[in-house]
């Protein structure tokens, strides 16, 4: 089996770790309501999407 000629370095593995990401991407604040909604869906506070109430409480 083939092992590592050079052990790798810590600025090498910090920098492949940079895609490490703890929370799930997407998020956006609601221009209605300011709350955090996924983008591209309605949001799940005051059911609009684009502007306008698609759905009802
Ligand atoms: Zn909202």
């Amino acid at each position: 089996m083939a092992v590592p000629f050079r052990r790798t370095s810590t600025t090498k593995k910090n920098k492949r770790r940079t895609h490490f990401k703890l929370e799930v991407p997407g998020m956006v604040a609601c221009p209605n309501c300011g709350e955090m909604k996924l983008a591209h869906r309605v949001c799940k506070e005051c059911g609009t999407y684009k502007g306008k109430e698609v759905v009802s409480k």
